[in-house]
């Protein structure tokens, strides 16, 4: 007998290819293949034509009253049979799929799926329904390796072996609480819904189930950090104040704000995890780098990881410039996965005896052999570029740090229940003084000449320029050989200038040179691929060119713009693009609208819908597969309640009535899809 638990290899037909394939859509167990649902349905509903309208599709059943003729034309043929509907006579034609005449025979009932014709009385069908299927035909998301159809045929095996012995996830009495369907009904109705209504309310229960088991892997996530009870980290505030006032610029009041949140947090015997929220160009980095100090000043050491190479470089070049003065001598090393291998090993060997205070670093950070002597902090910046898991991974290396997460909130504040539910939040809603609102410009390409000639002004004037390329997602060659080609004309164009090209293609240590050449003015203008996109600060730049920016989502964008706009020059951004979609349109108008993030997230969910799995993914929210965290945020945030309700329970994980949710949860934590 199969049950919910077993390999979906035990059902038939599946081999190891095909396994592969069901493995490369989360797929491992008869459960995950039930679970596996339609994102949508063909309304296939019968109806009768007095009361369809001119246009609809729909489905048809009835008795056969002429046989099928099939005439060709050349390599195109057409199929006309009539079909009597109760009284009425409607003519169906298919074209270009003569074997449909085949299980024509006058006299018999068959049912046809079409477009219907009301002038005519007529139909041009699309498919030959089974006449005693459901009215509703599941659509299900397929990939290159394996059809829709297998999965429907897979589907329909695994279900008729464990049919009515599924496990009941949510608790029985949540369930009642808020009329949803029993576990096996839930699934029956998602992948065979008798009607569009069935279909609804099995669509409202799996989403619902989905919502709270996500809240449940946050709130256990929050219980293993209060397991770990976090360390009392006794900094030295006096030397603290001393390098807050060594800065180069005065701290804004929303800096002060969550520097004094952070070091409450590290104060206490509870461990941190808070996310930093704000805008690009709000001063993060400083933020994080006096609660690293604090750690320091405490005998600990710090961590900061960042997503790319690029930032990780220059978050060791900025810090070792912000604690060139400070009173304790500190050691910044940076470690990336370039690194060459005796070069990592001695950074290892000196992080473990405590000779290293700050590691620097991309996500190699979290190879298991890097240990360190008594790690106080790790930051993660641009957190929204990790997923849970990683964040969990820094807990996990044997040490406990306390965590400070680091976002530029490219997601509205409605959704950061979903990004973030299991961490604290500070904010900074304030830019540095003397910031001026980058003004942005949109032009077309037949205007580039003049976007240029902004720049070459802009260079003359002593500031920088960076010229972004096309995006090509399909194809990271194109990418940069499209770069090369800009560089290469504005290299002929302007050769009095001194010209850089920064792609993803060159080795760490070209990247590294360039980002310091730019930095030093070494470089006036930089022709970069979106690898610039996060982080890179050179304040006298002051104005960007994005080409083709049509291309680039709004998050992008807004990310991209930041990178100017960070020192007292005013700044531009420049949008060169004739976009061909309203929606590319509405993008760019948005872009010279406003500069404020949240703004721009906002009326990038509305522009998107929330539906954009990609997009959604950018920005750190996990991808649901039945419920929509956007329009059912209401869903979403009474499922937290209630995961909060099941877990402050005294033993909770051994009560009778959790027992299936408890089993769920540790039986798919190894492959839980939500948290990659
Ligand atoms: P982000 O929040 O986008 O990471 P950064 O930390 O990179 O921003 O800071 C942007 C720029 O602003 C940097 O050049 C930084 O030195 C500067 N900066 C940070 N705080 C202040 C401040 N209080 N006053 C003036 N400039 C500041
Ligand atoms: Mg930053």
């Amino acid at each position: 007998m199969i049950t919910h638990n077993d390999n979906v290899n035990l059902l038939p037909g599946v081999g190891p290819k095909r396994l592969d394939a069901l493995h490369e859509i989360g797929i491992f167990t008869i459960e995950d293949l039930l679970t596996y649902f339609p994102f949508r349905y063909e309304d296939l509903g019968e109806r009768i034509p007095s009361e369809t309208l001119d246009g609809e599709k729909v489905t048809f059943k009835g008795v056969v009253s002429s046989p099928a003729i099939v005439t060709r034309f050349g390599k195109k043929n057409q199929t006309r049979f009539g079909l009597l509907i109760e009284h009425e006579n409607v003519r169906v034609t298919f074209f270009n799929q003569p074997w449909v005449a085949q299980n024509i025979t006058v006299g018999e009932e068959v049912a046809v799926y079409g477009t219907y014709n009301a002038a005519k009385a007529s139909m041009t069908g699309m498919k030959m329904i089974n006449a005693s299927i459901d009215a509703l035909d599941p659509i299900y998301p397929a990939t290159k390796k394996i059809t829709a159809k297998t999965i429907r045929h897979l589907i329909e095996l695994a279900w008729a072996e464990v049919r009515g012995n599924m496990p009941t996830l949510v608790p029985k009495k949540i369930r009642e609480k808020y009329r949803l369907l029993d576990r096996n009904a839930e699934i029956e109705n998602m992948h065979f819904p008798s009607d569009m209504l069935s279909a609804k309310l099995a669509r409202r229960s799996a989403a619902f189930e989905e919502f709270f088991i996500f809240q449940m892997r946050l709130q256990l996530l929050k219980l293993a950090d209060q397991n770990f009870s976090g360390e009392e980290i006794n900094y030295d505030i006096a030397a603290i104040h001393k390098f807050e006032m060594g800065l180069p610029f005065k701290l804004t009041a929303a800096q002060k704000k969550v520097i004094a949140e952070i070091l409450k947090d590290q104060k206490r015997p509870i461990h941190m995890n808070r996310l930093l929220q704000g805008d690009v160009g709000s001063g993060k980095t400083v933020v994080a780098a006096t609660a690293m100090y604090a750690a320091i000043t405490a005998g600990m050491q710090a961590a900061i990881m960042a997503p790319t190479e690029i930032l990780a470089q220059q978050h060791a070049i900025n810090l070792t410039q912000l604690f060139e003065n400070a009173d304790i001598n500190l050691r910044i090393e940076l470690l990336t996965s370039g690194l060459k291998a005796s070069a990592r090993r001695q950074i290892i060997e000196d992080l473990e005896s405590g000779e290293i205070d700050i590691l620097v670093g991309t996500h190699a950070l979290l190879q298991p052999d890097v240990m360190f002597h008594h790690l106080g902090l790790a930051v993660i910046d641009e957190q929204h570029r990790f997923g849970v898991n990683q964040r969990a991974a820094l807990r996990e290396n044997g040490v406990n740090p306390d965590i400070l997460a680091m976002t530029a909130t490219p997601i509205p504040r409605t959704l950061s229940i979903t990004a973030y539910g299991e961490m604290d939040i500070s904010v900074i809603d304030q830019l540095p003084n003397g910031r001026k609102t980058i003004q942005t410009k949109r032009l077309s390409h037949n205007q580039l000449d003049s976007a240029m000639h902004f720049v070459k002004q802009q260079v003359d004037s002593g500031a920088q320029a960076y010229i972004v390329t096309p995006l090509i997602e399909e194809s990271e060659a194109l990418d940069v050989q499209n770069a090369t080609a800009m560089y290469e004309f504005i290299k002929l164009t302007y050769p009095e200038y001194r010209i850089g090209l920064l792609h993803g293609r060159l080795s760490n240590d070209e990247k590294k040179q360039l980002m310091a050449d730019f930095k030093a003015n070494d470089i006036q203008i930089l022709v970069a691929t979106t690898v610039i996109e996060v982080g890179v600060d050179v304040p006298n730049a002051t104005v960007m060119v994005i080409l083709d920016a049509d291309r680039f989502g709004l998050a992008q964008l807004h990310q991209l713009r930041g990178r100017v706009g960070r020192g007292e020059r005013q700044s531009y951004t420049i949008l060169v693009a004739d976009p061909k979609t309203d929606y590319g349109t509405a993008r760019l108008d948005a872009m010279v609208e406003t500069t404020n993030g949240f703004i721009l997230a906002q009326r990038d969910l509305e522009l998107r819908g929330s539906g954009d799995i990609l997009g959604t993914k950018q920005s750190g929210i996990p991808e649901f597969v039945v419920g929509d965290p956007v329009k059912d945020l209401t869903m979403m945030e009474i499922a937290q309640q209630e995961a909060i309700t099941v877990v402050s329970k005294e033993g909770w994980d051994n009560l009778p009535e959790n027992h299936d949710l408890v089993d769920y949860l540790s039986r798919t934590m190894a492959h839980y899809r939500y948290f990659d």
